[in-house]
């Protein structure tokens, strides 16, 4: 009992069944903190998948992945010569982004794979089309696996999708001498890979996803933090780290889950919902007076840290209008799952 990731596990497992099943030659993305699930979780689920291959974010999550999935490994984040974590295998796929890396990485021995990205108007990394032809000239004996493009989240507004940028590099990677026939591409939605597809049909178009795969089941997740302590409060009485006065009367809660956890002082937006909206009509009232709104929902509402988090927990004001929970209950929190660490995951 702490602050905890409870998946139902059947119905996750359903979800991603069915996103791997519409979305042919897809590359699970497992990086980070492993969408608070953790790497090492997802890299099974990988294999039970069936899939051949899974990206990583960095060198530095490589041996884990090597150890637990069988397939290839791409590194989306690109080589470099400074780079002191590189892991040399033959299930790795390097990612090249600048002409210099490219005779760079052809000068060191062994067979090495690799994909040549592009620079999409998301401007991270890669080429310049125009630099294409010099990096071939460079690749000696690397062996090319693929032509990468990581793009914007379709859904910024005023982009009208992805599609035409996907399209465009499609066009500049089959003028080019680049000898691939495989595109690895980033945040194209299922219509924009339907139709990327039926403009190219020779491409073997390779969605790489992390988030809509992982946390495509928002339903199958729920996090649950239990509540340490409860002590009652006096309008006035002053409380934490800070010392500062409580707004009216009812519980002070100290709930587990604080900044260690991910926990920041301002809950995630995404929750807004039902509960944001009921709660903006007491804004003005706590909020002016300094407080924040915490991710953890109780009676009903989310409600008010009374100071920011501390390393494992949090406290949390609640009027005495609202029923407080029992020491050792759990209450619900709502997390950005990409920040979030928690003290267990549980696949019930
Ligand atoms: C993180 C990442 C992805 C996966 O992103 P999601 O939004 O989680 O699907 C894909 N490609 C690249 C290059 C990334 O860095």
């Amino acid at each position: 009992m702490a602050f905890e990731l409870h998946v139902d596990a059947d119905r996750w497992r359903r979800g991603l069944r069915a996103v791997v099943d519409a979305t042919p030659g897809i590359v699970p993305v497992i990086k980070g903190n492993g969408y608070g699930l953790g790497r090492d979780l997802l890299a099974t689920e990988s294999k039970a998948l069936g899939v051949d291959t899974i990206a990583v974010g960095t060198y530095a999550e490589v041996p884990d992945a090597l150890a637990a999935f069988d397939g290839d490994v791409m590194v989306l984040t690109p080589w470099r010569p400074f780079s002191t974590d590189v892991v040399l295998d033959d299930r790795v796929i390097h990612t090249l982004g600048r002409v210099e890396d490219v005779a760079q990485l052809a000068a060191l021995k062994g067979t090495i794979r690799v994909v040549i990205e592009g620079e999409t108007s998301m401007a991270r990394h890669g080429l310049d089309r125009h630099e294409l032809a010099a990096a071939v000239a460079g690749l000696g004996e690397l062996q090319v696996e693929g032509f990468a493009i990581h793009l914007p989240l379709g859904s910024v507004s005023g982009r009208g999708g992805n599609l035409g940028e996907a399209e465009s590099w499609a066009a500049a990677l089959a003028a080019s001498q680049v000898e691939t026939t495989t595109l690895y591409v980033s945040h194209l939605n299922p219509d924009e890979l339907a139709n990327l597809r039926e403009r190219r049909p020779l491409l073997d178009i390779r969605p790489r996803i992390g988030t809509s795969l992982w946390l495509g089941d928002l339903g199958a997740l729920s996090v649950r933090a239990t509540v340490i302590d409860s002590h009652q409060v006096a309008r006035g009485e002053r409380v934490g780290y800070r010392q500062r006065a409580m707004p009216r009367d009812g519980h002070l809660l100290i709930i587990a889950g604080g900044t260690s956890h991910g926990i920041g002082l301002e809950a995630p937006k995404a929750s807004a919902g039902a509960v944001q909206r009921g709660m903006s009509l007491a804004r003005g009232g706590l909020e002016a007076a300094g407080f924040a709104l915490s991710p953890f929902t109780i009676d009903g509402k989310q409600r008010w840290f009374a100071e920011p988090p501390h390393m494992q927990a949090s406290m949390i004001f609640l009027p005495a209008s609202a029923r407080p929970p029992e020491v050792g209950d759990s209450v619900d929190a709502a997390v950005r799952f990409t920040t979030a660490t928690f003290d267990a995951v549980i696949l019930d």
